[in-house]
């Protein structure tokens, strides 16, 4: 294949943009040119500097080529995939057996681009009994989940491209992207003078740079000024009254709250002037239409669920939804933010997890509540835990906390290409192929009114020793007695004479038949998989996908230009999934689609959340700041900088710049201190205490530091000696430092100190 132009994408945010590449280098291994595709329908030729880099996570260190063990002494030892099936669920029936499935828990399933493995993780889940799962989107975007789901019962989204105004709150898409093509978006949106760009960020960042109106709020005090901006909406008549009306249950009980608040003393409180709060206000509330991003700044913070509620009523007051440039609902072929329409209206009950009683938000325990669930004598604590695709050791609130946890585990058992911190801990250690050694796909495919899906074509032959993790959920289903070779003898036989055979033999004797329908994706891989186009058999999944978005959103794939009768349609969809490497479109929308995907009973928004409503009127009485003279610094705990990215990337050669990760501050707290750039500091915060260079930083305000995300691994060093990289940010944050509804954590208002070092 060399010197030939492959398809793919990129595995480094959640924009997955298409890429180009060219293979080369010792045996034919390496990633040795990269450029942006330009027939990826979302990405259109748009790459930012990382994936440039690729080739340091497919040739990265730790790799691991055979399942192993851990030994009695702590070391570990290579098994066969036969024993170390085996073992697995034979331990995981044993704790079943005695203590319950639901002490059994699953973290992880996906990354930025390798969703895959969660569709297929759902057949083991359900094999051993397990009830709680989490990830990553349970320490971002929960709170917001939970709040879209008592307002509408459906997760929204802004549509950038058309808007007249674009918020960002807590938000840098110049960094951390999450729209397509996002640097030019953003560059667009600043160049036309009809529109104008808000952002709400505690740091003068990049985007902030490009903005009409920068408010920059003192760190961790959103709320107030999110509260603040809604006052003045109320206050000023900036409200869409008849669209409130016709479209919005129970709304006076929001206006007469916000009609209380002390707009002049919640501005001041939030560090900004009040003559830009009202400039912004009024800017959102005569705009055609106004699309909003809310992101970690504000979910990673302080109040998180309260201001993502805040957020959404700024929309919802002047009528910003369901129209071109508003808010959105897409057209998902998987609904990530699953369970919504269940909390839909103030009458829902929420689960909760057994130990702690924390919500269970779209499925997910709250990742700061997982040490609480182990570390207890609690009856139904977590006794054994299925770890894929994800580093918790590394990833989650209090790294010291997080190690304790699942070293105290029954039995471990983790899914990776890598020798992860997380890995390090494993009783057992299941390896699988790298994102381009097999085929896969990401499920963040949340755009409007085209929505797009890209199923990419394997790039490399897995080294021996490694199972995808199809192949490894299936053998676990079957090493379980999840189904038997009898069972699909009719979907072999169907498969093997066409797709069209194979429809109703699937429908008829798998989805109707209870004790199979639990692992039907499994089922999809081992009958539907090995006739499927060589190297695409971990796509079978998505052919059950394609059939359920064709029964939910029939038009929507029609205006994609899939029809036809019966099954036709969704075969269609399939066929043009397995021949375009580049992806597709797959759903065309209206722009007042989204009205039909709200889920409340009446079809129309409730407005009022007492439990937040109520948090909203305790805002006056609480300070700001962190409130400890001890700690009077505000740490943001994982900033994204162009060079870095979450701990897939093993090796930190990838980075040009700033390997150290140094911590920004700003010139006044430098000239404080007496430190300058490349200078050492400790920076100390109440679960530890590390030294790190600084960076002296415009950006910063004075009080607020911030070190980058995706540092602190260890890797072996060219004497094969193990160094770490920068500091790891969970080391210096605390498990209990988390929102009191969603459990979402605190990273980036973490209290802290700064000492120069001699
Ligand atoms: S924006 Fe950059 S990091 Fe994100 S997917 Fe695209 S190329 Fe990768």
């Amino acid at each position: 294949m060399s010197g030939s132009w492959e398809k793919t994408a990129c595995i480094l945010c959640e924009c997955n943009c298409g890429l180009e590449v060219q293979l080369g280098g010792e045996g034919g291994r390496h990633f040795t040119r990269i450029r942006g595709d330009k027939a990826h329908p979302a990405s259109r030729g748009y790459a930012c500097e990382k994936p440039h880099r690729l080739d340091y996570y497919q040739n990265g260190p730790d790799r691991i080529t055979s399942p192993l063990r851990r030994k009695p002494d702590g070391t570990f030892e290579e098994i066969d995939w036969n024993s170390a099936i085996r073992e697995v669920a034979r331990r995981l029936s044993a704790v079943r057996d005695e203590f319950g499935g639901d002490t059994i828990f699953y973290y992880g399933g996906g990354g930025q681009g390798n969703h895959l493995p969660a569709a297929y993780s759902a057949a083991t889940r359900r094999a051993v009994g397990s009830r709680y799962r989490s990830n990553a989107l349970a320490q971002e975007k929960t709170g917001e989940f939970w709040v879209n789901g008592r307002l509408m019962g459906a997760a929204v989204r802004g549509d950038f491209k058309h808007c007249e105004v674009a918020l960002f709150i807590g938000k840098n898409p110049w960094q951390s992207h999450g729209i397509p093509r996002a640097r030019v978006t953003l560059k667009a949106i600043a160049k036309d003078l009809k529109r104008a760009m808000i952002v709400i960020d505690p740091r003068r960042t990049e985007t902030a740079e490009l903005a009409d109106i920068h408010l920059q709020v003192k760190p961790g005090t959103d709320a107030w000024l999110l509260a603040a901006l809604g006052a003045v909406l109320v206050e000023e008549n900036l409200i869409a009254s008849s669209w409130l009306e016709e479209h919005v249950d129970d709304y006076e009980p929001v206006l007469a709250t916000l009609g209380e608040v002390p707009i002049s003393e919640y501005c001041e409180k939030s560090g900004v002037p009040e003559t830009l709060v009202r400039e912004a206000a009024r800017r959102i509330g005569k705009a055609e239409s106004v699309a909003v991003f809310e992101d970690l700044g504000i979910q990673m913070n302080r109040h998180s669920t309260l201001s993502s509620y805040l957020n959404k009523l700024l929309w919802l007051l002047t009528g910003n939804f369901g129209k071109k440039g508003a808010q959105y609902v897409p057209a998902l072929l998987v609904n990530l933010a699953g369970g919504l329409d269940k909390i839909a209206g103030p009458a829902a009950k929420d689960k909760v997890t057994p130990v702690v009683g924390a919500r269970v938000i779209s499925g997910l325990v709250p990742c700061n509540v997982i040490v609480d669930e182990i570390l207890t004598d609690h009856p139904k604590r977590y006794r054994a835990m299925i770890v894929e695709t994800a580093n918790p050791a590394h990833s989650l609130a209090d790294s010291t906390r997080m190690r304790e946890a699942l070293s105290a585990l029954d039995t471990l058992v983790v899914i990776d290409i890598a020798m992860t911190e997380t890995a390090r801990l494993a009783d057992y250690i299941l390896p699988t192929p790298t994102q381009y050694e097999k085929a896969e796909a990401t499920f963040f495919n949340f755009e409007f009114p085209e929505n797009y899906f890209q199923l990419r074509h394997p790039l490399f032959d897995p080294p021996d020793g490694v199972l995808s993790e199809p192949e490894i959920h299936a053998r676990l289903c079957e090493a379980l007695g999840a189904y038997t070779e009898e069972d699909l003898a009719p979907l072999h036989a169907a498969a093997a004479q066409s797709r069209e055979a194979y429809i109703p033999v699937f429908f008829g004797t798998v989805l109707t038949n209870p004790k199979l329908a639990p692992y039907a994706p499994v089922i999809l891989y081992r009958t539907l998989g090995p006739h499927l186009p060589p190297g695409l058999a971990p796509g079978a999944v998505v052919w059950g996908l394609v059939h359920q978005f064709a029964a939910a959103y029939p038009d929507s794939l029609r205006r994609a230009g899939f029809e036809g009768k019966g099954f036709e349609a969704p075969e269609r969809l399939f066929d043009a999934i397995l021949t375009s490497p580049s992806g597709i479109v797959y759903s065309v929308d209206e722009f007042d689609e989204s009205w039909k995907r709200i889920k409340t009973a009446g079809g129309k928004f409730h407005a009022a959340i007492p439990e937040l409503l109520d948090a909203l009127g305790s805002l006056r009485t609480e300070e700001v700041g962190t409130g400890d003279r001890a700690f009077p610094f505000v740490l943001s705990a994982g900033e994204r900088r162009s060079f870095t990215a979450n701990t897939i990337l093993r090796n930190p050669a990838w980075r040009k710049k700033d390997v150290q990760g140094s911590l920004r501050m700003s010139p006044d707290d430098a000239a404080q201190l007496r430190v300058t750039d490349g200078d050492r500091v400790r920076l100390t915060t109440k679960r530890a205490s590390v030294e790190v260079p600084v960076e002296v930083s415009e950006m910063m305000q004075p009080g607020h530091v911030s070190l980058p995300n995706g540092l602190g691994l260890d890797h072996p060093n060219d004497g094969g000696e193990r160094v770490q990289t920068g500091i790891a940010p969970n080391e210096l944050t605390a498990s209990e430092d988390r929102d009191w509804l969603a459990g979402t954590p605190w990273h980036k208002h973490v209290p802290a100190r700064i000492e120069a070092v001699q």
